[in-house]
């Protein structure tokens, strides 16, 4: 119950288990072209270039950074946790010119404020933002700063590492030019790969650069080959994990998108009213908190690290630790994919009171038991 990696079906191990056939294989290319079709499903796209990147959620994100910017390029990125942080380091190695848009950590990033970021900045190529920020639990509203996006002729670049598959992710509607997201936060699939995809216009810019893409495994225009009609081997892909993602694809979609968001907003739901009834807080901006992410405020006096210890040594419940300036402040509980269910949220609930009361914070177990009915 951590920020990911989630827990896995079943069904998605057994398909990780079956012996292997080859990557140019007529059965693998089938199973490629399924995979994609459901990426686009579940990306609410119809992007012909989405596929999953070899790699984990960060190989996406340097997908995206490395084949859209080049050497001198200006780009803004909103910074408001841990993967902002990392798209600036990401996005200078790539050689752009960074403007910063800073939000304290859990809070969103607002449109003004990319609103008066792009009238500083002459010519900007990109703007990136975190839809879901995995490190404070914050959600940031994507159409707004998607319309100045565009009217400023830039192309949008959009985190859904934590988002997909958890909440809304609806990259047509709203113009979302790239993205990256990950296999092992609300798809409940192993890491090792990240689904992205790249709308018409996004594919163009990286056509048609001045440079070479510096990185040749991520390079886009080599990808296509592999993963477009061609089948031209690049790298050899990782099976297993390709037909482990696809099991945990069709179970997405055997649930449907719309039961998925909502029962992982109804588990968050039933969280936050507990933690009410023992007189406890998420610590992410009211109006903006994630569903699959919960940012438990620390009480006064109680050790941070201690509670994570004995969750994981007596109850066999991982949960995540505070980052940066949030360290020591809050828990982070992880109610992604296939961990987003009632019954792992009671023994969570129980686990955790419990544990509160001895680490000297009294906390009412059967107030809270009482408040997710
Ligand atoms: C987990 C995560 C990443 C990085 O993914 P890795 O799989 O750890 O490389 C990037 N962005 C967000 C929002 C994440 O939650």
């Amino acid at each position: 119950m951590g920020p990911g990696p989630s827990n896995v079906a079943p069904e998605v191990l057994q398909a990780m288990s079956q012996p292997l056939v080859g990557h140019l294989d007529p059965a693998f290319i089938k199973m490629m072209e399924e995979l994609k079709s459901m990426l686009r499903t579940v990306f609410m796209t119809g992007n012909d270039m989405t596929f999953p990147v070899s790699g984990t959620g960060s190989a996406g994100m340097e997908f995206c950074f490395v084949n859209l910017v080049e050497p001198g390029d200006e780009v803004i990125i909103g910074v408001n946790g841990v993967f902002g942080t990392r798209m600036v380091d990401v996005a200078e190695r790539c050689g752009a010119r960074v403007t910063k848009v800073e939000s304290p950590w859990g809070q969103i990033i607002t449109a003004d404020q990319i609103a008066a970021a792009l009238k500083q900045v002459p010519r900007p190529k990109l703007v990136a933002i975190v839809h879901a920020e995995t490190s404070t639990g914050a959600l940031t509203p994507v159409e707004e700063i998607s319309k100045l996006t565009h009217a400023a002729g830039a192309l949008l670049l959009l985190d859904t590492v934590t988002s997909l598959g958890g909440c809304p992710v609806r990259l047509d509607e709203w113009k979302v030019d790239a993205t990256y997201s990950g296999t092992q936060k609300c798809l409940s699939c192993p890491p090792g790969l990240s689904p992205v995809s790249l709308s018409a216009r996004a594919l163009e810019v990286a056509r048609h650069r001045r440079t070479k893409v510096q990185s040749w495994y991520l390079d886009v225009n080599l990808l296509a080959s592999y993963w477009g009609q061609e089948r031209v081997y690049h790298h050899t892909a990782p099976i297993t994990m390709n037909y482990g993602l696809h099991a945990a694809l069709r179970l997405v979609l055997e649930e449907g998108l719309e039961n998925r968001w909502r029962r992982h907003m109804q588990n968050h739901l039933a969280l936050k009213s507990a933690l009410a009834a023992v007189q406890l807080e998420l610590a992410s901006q009211e109006g903006h908190q994630l569903w699959q992410l919960n940012p438990i405020r620390v009480p006064k006096g109680v050790d941070e690290l201690a509670v994570r210890k004995r969750l994981l040594s007596d109850f066999n419940i991982e949960v995540g630790a505070g980052l940066g300036p949030l360290k020591g402040q809050i828990w982070r509980v992880g109610l992604m994919g296939d961990t987003s269910a009632r019954e792992n949220l009671r023994l969570f609930l129980s686990a955790f009171c419990q544990v509160l009361n001895e680490c000297g914070r009294p906390t009412d177990v059967k107030a809270a038991q009482a408040a997710i009915g």
